[in-house]
């Protein structure tokens, strides 16, 4: 996840060489608001007491309340959460929510955990920071190993300390204050990124072979989404390996095994079965890797043939990798656009809780297709201006907004 973090400031700095932004602004922009580590004591099922870590970063709030996910996993650590929460300073700015960026953490395995203990644990942190979180200072949502009823649990808890503030956290159950459309709304996004993408570069969908790489919560809506829209979905993949038909796969056959399998493609046999590496590299139009970062590196980025490669995972490309797509002319949709799906119909569930007012499925895919659409034509148009890649313009966008948000604030 370093290599995560190298990347955006990588690309941070290259966005900020083009803006001439001076070094004590960029040390403004880099340094995080406020860092967040508490210990978190609980009683185990078993009655003994063990101790967890849990982090809070909130990087920047230029722009309005931090918005970010809430990650369990064993390899959290405060570089890590300080990093993510760098990016979504820069995701939010690029999709113009208004929003700055946070992320939180907790270094547990959730699968090694009973749910009263997951409880238990989420619980406790939030009585170790409800002081800093807040609807109108810092939003948590779900992440890796966390989901609606983690939500659930930190809403509860918060509103002991605050009274009723459904707003204090996005990516809740549908049935307690969530929002319908949360769920797909990445993946949707990539979609409908994809669409503008390939539309911008004169293809049909109806001529566009694509791949997938991950078939979990990204890469499934993902992939439904275009099969709906009449791309030619040739490839799918997961942990398992990856399936390949050269007439097309079977998409609304490999969900339905997908969800009577553990949401796993493992032993899918409609399909020749290819390696995960073979399929990045495989003769198609548009490759949408949607499950690791790093995944595209120095060493196979030359023998990627896709044209057009939609980053709907975080980091998949390594910026080594980055220069050699770029020399062989491959469109990249940078991920701060790519998957900035789910932040912005988080944005919509905030909207909802604060109007006290349930929004329906058909006013979020609206408004989704509107955000998106808007933020893809102001990336396309900077790079077209300013002759960058799609990437550099949108980091160009997001890290110019935040500047202009701290100079009308009389900060910068
Ligand atoms: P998920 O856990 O639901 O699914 C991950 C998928 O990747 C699974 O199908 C899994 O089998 C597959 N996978 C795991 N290891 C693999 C490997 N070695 N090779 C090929 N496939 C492998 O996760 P998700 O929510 O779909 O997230 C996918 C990516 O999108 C992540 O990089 C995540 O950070 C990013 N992302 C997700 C969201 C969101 O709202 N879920 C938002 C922004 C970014």
């Amino acid at each position: 996840m370093a290599k995560a973090f190298d990347a955006v400031r990588f690309y941070f700095d290259r966005a900020a060489d083009q803006l001439n932004i001076p070094e004590n602004i960029r040390y403004l922009l880099v340094t995080p608001k406020r860092e967040v580590q508490v210990e978190i004591p609980i009683e185990m099922d078993d009655g003994a007491i063990a101790t967890f870590i849990g982090y809070r970063v909130q990087h920047d709030n230029a722009r309005g309340p931090m918005k970010g996910g809430l990650r369990y996993h064993p390899e959290v650590d405060l570089d890590e959460v300080r990093s993510l929460a760098a990016l979504m300073t820069w995701k939010t700015a690029v999709v113009n929510l208004p929003y700055g960026g946070a992320k939180g953490g907790i270094a547990i395995d959730p699968k090694k955990l009973s749910r009263k203990e997951r409880e238990r644990i989420t619980r406790k942190f939030v009585d170790q920071i409800h002081d800093v979180i807040g609807p109108d200072t810092d939003i948590p949502a779900p992440d890796m190993g966390t989901d609606a009823e983690t939500m659930a649990w930190i809403m509860n808890q918060y509103n002991k300390y605050h009274g009723f503030s459904p707003a204090v956290v996005t990516g809740k159950p549908v049935e307690l204050h969530g929002l319908p459309g949360r769920e797909e709304a990445t993946g949707r996004g990539v979609g409908i990124l994809a669409f503008k993408t390939i539309s911008r570069l004169g293809r049909k969908p109806q001529q566009t072979r694509v791949a997938i790489q991950g078939f979990g919560n990204v890469g499934s809506h993902a992939s439904k989404f275009l099969h709906e829209s009449e791309f030619k979905v040739l490839a799918i993949g997961d942990a398992s390996g990856g399936y390949y038909r050269k007439d097309g796969i079977d998409i609304m056959g490999a969900l339905r095994y997908a969800l009577e399998h553990h949401n796993s493609l493992a032993g899918y046999r409609d399909a020749e079965t290819i390696s995960n590496e073979d399929l990045l590299e495989l003769d198609v139009d548009l490759l949408i890797p949607a499950a690791l970062g790093g995944v595209i590196t120095r060493e196979n980025a030359s023998r990627i043939k896709a044209p057009i490669i939609i980053e709907a995972a975080n980091a998949p490309v390594r910026p080594d990798a980055d220069e050699i797509l770029a020399q062989h002319k491959i469109t990249v949709l940078p991920d701060i656009l790519a998957n900035a799906g789910g932040v912005t119909a988080s944005y919509f569930e905030w909207v909802q809780n604060r109007q006290h007012y349930q929004w329906g499925l058909n006013r979020v895919r609206q408004e989704l297709d509107r955000t998106l659409g808007d933020a893809f034509e102001r990336v396309w148009q900077t790079a077209q201006e300013r002759k960058v890649s799609l990437r550099t313009a949108a980091y160009i966008l997001a890290v110019g907004r935040v500047v202009e948000a701290l100079r009308l604030s009389g900060i910068a």
